[in-house]
């Protein structure tokens, strides 16, 4: 069982505002999500393998998240000058994917068969070598949580997380699966 104390110190010292235990069978995922996917507000639709349709359908997720039992939920809540606070939105975000892929590296020496799945697509190539070429770094490349048809909001909540944390906050999740 994973020892959420140390976990919560090392996510806080890694730069996170939250840290929390996720178990994986409170996971639901959601085809619903997946066909928000399709809409491409993000433009990232079928441009990765991280992404739907190259990460593959419900099944073969599902399949990846079975393989672990419990993992953590990481998150950075940025403080906005008011809603339409863009500038601070970015900055958080980019924050937050910052510290996730510094974190990964903690996490992997002694998880090295983690699964992490972060915000947003994969970004460690400029150019995703899809769908011409296989991915070029399978081992590191990571998916989005929705892009595994999970809600992000539904995982919070089934795992004592809040997501909101009032007026003029923007919160952005992550989730390593760990063992
Ligand atoms: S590691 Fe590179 S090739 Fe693989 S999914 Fe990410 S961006 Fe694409």
């Amino acid at each position: 069982m994973l020892n959420i104390k140390e976990l919560e110190e090392m996510g806080k010292k890694a730069g996170f505002s939250h840290v929390a235990l996720l178990k994986s069978d409170s996971i639901q995922l959601m085809p619903e999500v997946r066909e928000m996917c399709k809409n491409n507000i993000c433009h990232m639709y079928a441009k990765r393998w991280s992404c739907p349709p190259g990460c593959g359908d419900l099944e073969v997720c599902r399949k990846k998240i079975e393989k672990y039992r419990e993992g953590i939920i990481v998150q950075t809540v940025g403080k906005l000058e008011d809603p339409l606070d863009g500038e601070t939105m970015m900055e958080t975000e980019a924050v937050h994917k910052q510290n996730f892929y510094e974190f990964e590296k903690v996490l992997r020496e002694r998880w090295p068969g983690m699964l992490p799945i972060g915000a947003g697509c994969c970004t460690k190539c400029k150019t995703c070598t899809y769908p011409d070429a296989p991915c070029r770094f399978p081992e590191q490349a990571f998916s989005s949580m929705e892009a595994y048809g999970m809600l992000v909001t539904q995982v919070c909540q089934a795992n004592g997380l809040e997501y909101y944390y009032g007026p003029c906050t923007i919160a952005y999740t992550s989730c390593y699966l760990l063992e």
